[in-house]
């Protein structure tokens, strides 16, 4: 039931909760504009230029870009995603003002309050203080209980007892109704307790419950205004039966991907650090906040999410990843520099030397190592090269070119065009090739992004021509050969085994088609497309036949999913530009062009062969010994000419 406030309290709210100094206090970069306006970056969109303002002598804020307004309480209700009873309750505790304890409803209750209509505040505030009362449960458990098996783990850590006390790490008991009992007798009930994921049931209409925590590492989890709303609970077992974590399933206060654990304790170190440190879990967070690194945070059991991004957004806009030190660390670097990067964010990644994270660099170097590896943290775009250059050879040109590629894919994350610049000048002096081809690599990746998005929505609509006919001249052939390869795999490992090298000639459709080959037979298939591009822009030669040919392989492979998706459930229509709406047919067409183009590749590299060899029989003198080996050679030669068209037939 909605919590009745009176209307004076209200006033008093109003009067003490400053919007500039609540504002401020979630969106530190709020700077004075004017007598009375304060401006900054919108909390609530993603923008490059202030046009977000407060107006401290009206108390009201209103952003012109996505046009969100309002007093102090619609702001705490947009950003805190609260009801109306619930951000006037926050705002009461963070300036001391004492709501009666009467959950009233009076007949002139607040206005606000009535149209908000929902039982939404009492219960939200219960399920705050039903975790907070929680907490202190497990933390005293914890202390009481120094010989039991999460005591004895916990020990291991060798967290102290100060920061054991801030980060209330508890234990709980190993029993299946201990916080259930403990929460009765303060006067909660059992559907609250199911309802903040305390308490669970086998099924939702049993009516047994039981504590979803035992035996296990207690982590509170504090909201961003610093309200217990969850857990999380590590296994103590070496080799636990279950999961190693168990968290609180999202509830009306939890949602695991707009929490940041320690964002409580971080928020006010943030701004002035002028930066966050982003974790991989509560372990390696605390380990920070030992180190006096103050503004760390880690995700929510999950892996970073953009709401995430959004909200340390308002603080700040350089992310430290400290990841650990193996390849889904790695991995993880990659996947949240992909979501912060286009918000704005300066990325930078913290390297372990000799340790394996943040806990171990604490615990074998200490505190002053720790701190030390956040503050020499390398750029972001320094550690994508130096893993791209890893997987190459770097004495190769094509080795720096797929290295490039990879790099530049990163650089044009970046929103900000000088930025921008000042990387590609970056790389090319790095990697001792001209400026001017890391730019039109760039700008091929960009136009390429834009138009596979076009293309797509263009196919989406049905209006992809539909394949060419059968090619005729050699450098169709290649061509058609290139589009086959580049949609399918497979085929790209038939023409290894088919064509003998040097077979394409040397046009730049011929040299991609047998990197593309060679990608094939090494397995690296996948990624080949666009590093073969890459090298071919890094020599300057003219790429406009071989991007055709990617974007209509890309076109194909959309639409024989679309027909395959067309036959397997029978229901959804293939596309209408699809001619040949049957899998049969599909295949046909394929294995046709293949042949064809294949007998033609052939036929002119065995005609060529033979030119050459006639011409050197021409030159040497007539009793000469290696003539026959010559004139077998011809023949042999002769005689592949003429069982091509059966060895790739064409079936109409
Ligand atoms: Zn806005």
């Amino acid at each position: 039931m909605p919590r009745y406030i009176p209307d004076d309290v209200l006033d008093q709210i109003r009067l003490r909760a400053d919007i500039v100094d609540v504002v401020q206090s979630y969106v530190p970069t709020l700077k004075k504009s004017g007598p009375a306006s304060w401006k900054a970056c919108c909390p609530f969109h993603h923008e490059k230029t202030p046009s977000f303002t407060v107006n401290q002598d009206r108390q009201y804020f209103k952003c012109f870009g996505c046009g969100k307004g309002g007093d102090v309480f619609n702001f705490v209700m947009e950003l805190e995603n609260l009801d109306f009873s619930s951000a006037a309750e926050q705002l009461a505790r963070k300036y001391g003002i004492i709501i009666p304890e009467t959950p009233r409803r009076g007949p002139g209750g607040s206005r606000r309050e009535s149209l908000d209509g929902q039982p939404e505040y009492g219960s939200r505030e219960r399920l705050c203080t039903l975790h907070e009362k929680l907490a202190e449960f497990y933390r005293d458990y914890l202390v009481g209980h120094p010989d039991g098996p999460v005591a004895a783990y916990f020990r291991t850590r060798g967290i102290p007892d100060d920061i054991a006390k801030k980060f209330c790490i508890g234990a709980s008991p190993d029993s299946w109704d201990a916080a259930i009992q403990f929460a009765r007798k303060e006067g909660f009930t059992d559907q609250e307790l199911r309802d903040s994921g305390i308490a669970s049931s086998k099924d939702e209409n049993s009516t047994h419950i039981y504590d979803r925590f035992r035996n296990r590492l207690m982590f509170p989890i504090w909201n961003e205004s610093g309200r217990v709303v969850g857990f999380s609970a590590r296994s103590v077992e070496a080799d636990p039966q279950g999961w190693k974590y168990v968290n609180t399933p999202d509830s009306r206060i939890f949602h695991k991907g707009r929490l940041l654990y320690a964002l409580n304790f971080a928020r006010t170190s943030i701004p002035k650090a002028g930066a966050v440190v982003l974790c991989e879990g509560q372990l390696d967070a605390i380990a920070m906040h030992r180190a006096g690194v103050t503004h760390a945070v880690a995700p929510q059991g999950t892996a970073f999410t953009a709401d995430q991004a959004a909200i340390l957004k308002r603080y700040t806009s350089t992310a430290v990843l400290a990841t650990d030190n193996d390849n889904a660390g790695r991995e993880a670097v990659f996947k949240d520099a992909a979501i912060l990067l286009p918000l704005g964010f300066n990325v930078k990644v913290v390297r372990y030397p000799g340790a394996k994270d943040a806990d171990e660099t604490l615990s074998k170097f200490g505190a002053d190592a720790l701190a030390g590896a956040v503050r020499d943290a390398a750029d972001f775009f320094e550690f994508a090269l130096e893993h791209a250059l890893s997987n190459v050879d770097p004495s190769t040109p094509a080795g720096r070119a797929a290295a490039a590629n990879d790099v530049i894919y990163w650089m044009i994350q970046l929103e900000n065009e000088v930025t921008r610049e000042f990387y590609f000048d970056w790389l090319a002096k790095k990697l001792n090739v001209p400026l001017s081809s890391v730019e039109k690599v760039a700008e091929r990746r960009l136009v390429d992004g834009a138009r596979h998005a076009a293309s797509a929505v263009r196919r989406q609509a049905g209006e992809v021509p539909p394949p060419k006919p059968r090619n005729t001249s050699l450098d169709n052939a290649v061509f058609e050969l290139l589009v086959l390869m580049l949609d399918s795999e497979e085929y790209a490992r038939k023409a290894g085994e088919d064509l003998p090298e040097n077979a394409l000639g040397g046009s730049v459709t011929g040299k991609a088609a047998e990197a593309l080959i060679l990608s094939a037979m090494n397995g690296e298939w996948k990624d080949a497309p666009s590093s073969i591009l890459t090298s071919f822009e890094m020599e300057g030669a003219d790429v406009s036949k071989l991007v055709e040919a990617i974007d209509l392989a890309a076109g194909r492979s959309a639409e024989r999913a679309a027909i395959e998706a067309a036959w397997k459930d029978g229901t959804a229509a293939p596309p209408a530009s699809c001619k040949a709406a049957d899998p049969d047919l599909c295949v046909k067409f394929f294995r046709n062009t293949y042949n064809s183009s294949v007998r033609i590749i052939l036929a002119d590299h065995y005609q060529r062969e033979r030119t050459k060899l006639l011409a050197q029989l021409k030159a040497i003198p007539q009793d000469a010994p290696e003539r026959k080996a010559l004139f077998d050679e011809i023949k042999e030669l002769s005689s592949a000419l003429l069982k091509l068209p059966a060895r790739f037939k064409v079936v109409i």
